[in-house]
């Protein structure tokens, strides 16, 4: 069984169960057809009666039907008042940050994509935004990095790719003591909304990349920001048609058909996930295993606490020096080497050349990504076939 606990309901209102809220979640039958499917409006603009006067479509860069479908799907699965889609994660995460000011400081967890953290020093820093990296798994170390120009706390818990843990409410609930108006933002791609909703822990806002489990098969690139108030959410979608990072409406609706299997989809990775990262615990080629569902990792209570079940990454550092990590990836037979993560499919990724390259040396070793970590995204796979190639791979690494 997967290591989920029993899913609970908000107190007073029925609120839809998330595997209910996943098939039916901005999903109506089209008003003029009855088409069960949400349309594919590939349009870029709209007839209007008279100058200005049209249904409440201009221009598909502003406002999509097919994209208004994902959006209230996105919405009403992480418990936001509104979400907005983006072309891809990063997209999401650089509107977030258009929120901001230049001087504005901004606390970020340690341990985090290597995109994101590019995305920060590389860009964001070239206008001002300030940022620390702190270990926001320890809640006093993340505090004692707030001052009065601190104006966000970023977290991704679980955490790319050490699948580390931030107690979303005890920093939220601390952060807001010291800065009433910082905004804490969570990337929530790891968990997904079906095992982790921030906004229920005081979070002001979420991101996804969409690409990864919530899209789920490999196909399209996407992400969203989602939020429960309402200022932020107008200048959200301000900047969605001021920049214009939107995705087309293809991949609005292949995103909206993996939202339908995501709940199913994520009970099968935590249970896969969780075969896997026992085995590996129990092998003598693994040094450690980071996954949030073992009893020995730091934060498992945590886990534990905020989280309905663990997810379906794992990483783990192999016994020996880089070439045994590359003669693992080398015999791997099932599980495919790449980037991404969230497909139904499993992969195996080197974070210490691919994913976190762009994170210098010093900061990645600082942070615990070494050239003996191996990252896996395990999908759906029978498990039994999963363990067997893990095992062949580390028996070849030898
Ligand atoms: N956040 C996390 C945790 C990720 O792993 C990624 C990509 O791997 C992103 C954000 C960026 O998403 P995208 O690749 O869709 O831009």
């Amino acid at each position: 069984m997967p290591p989920t606990k029993t899913n609970r309901r908000g107190g007073g209102s029925r609120e839809q169960n998330p595997a209910t809220l996943c098939v039916h979640a901005g999903a109506h039958p089209d008003p003029l057809t009855g088409a069960v499917m949400a349309p594919v409006y590939f349009t870029s603009t709209y007839a209007q009666e008279a100058p200005g006067k049209h249904k409440g479509y201009e221009y598909s860069r502003t406002k999509n039907p097919t994209r208004d479908r994902l959006e209230q799907a996105l919405a009403a699965l992480e418990g936001a008042k509104e979400a907005a889609a983006f072309a891809s994660g990063l997209a999401a995460e650089d509107a977030v940050f258009r929120l901001l000011r230049p001087g504005d400081h901004i606390v970020v967890c340690r341990d985090l994509y290597g995109g994101t953290f590019r995305l920060m020093r590389r860009v964001w820093e070239n206008y001002g935004l300030k940022f620390q990296f702190v270990d926001t798994t320890n809640t006093k170390t993340a505090l004692a990095a707030i001052t009065p120009k601190t104006r966000m706390l970023w977290i991704e818990t679980p955490s790319n790719p050490l699948l580390s843990i931030t107690d979303i409410a005890a920093v939220t609930e601390g952060a807001k003591k010291r800065v009433p108006n910082i905004l804490v933002c969570v990337d929530n791609t790891f968990a997904t909304p079906i095992l982790q909703k921030p906004l229920k822990h005081g979070a002001d806002i979420v991101i996804h990349s969409t690409t990864k489990y919530i899209g789920g098969h490999s196909d399209i690139i996407g992400g969203a920001v989602m939020t429960a108030r309402p200022e932020i959410s107008q200048e959200i979608r301000f900047l969605q048609n001021a920049a214009g990072a939107v995705p087309g409406p293809m991949d609005c609706f292949l995103v909206l058909r993996g939202i339908k299997t995501l709940a199913l989809r994520m009970n099968k990775h935590c249970a896969n996930a969780a075969a896997v990262a026992q085995c590996l615990s129990r092998h003598n080629n693994v040094r450690r295993v980071d996954y949030p569902g073992l009893p020995a990792h730091p934060n498992h209570l945590i886990a534990n606490k905020q989280m309905s079940g663990f997810g379906g990454m794992v990483s783990f550092d192999i016994q020996g020096d880089a070439r045994r990590a590359q003669r693992f990836f080398a015999a791997l037979k099932l599980i495919t080497v790449g980037e991404s993560l969230g497909g139904v499919e499993s992969l195996a990724c080197y974070p210490w050349v691919m994913t976190h390259a762009s994170i210098p040396e010093e900061q990645r070793r600082k942070a615990g990504v070494t050239e003996t970590l191996i990252r896996l995204s395990v999908g759906i796979e029978d498990p039994d076939d999963l363990i067997e190639d893990l095992e062949q791979a580390l028996r070849a690494s030898r």
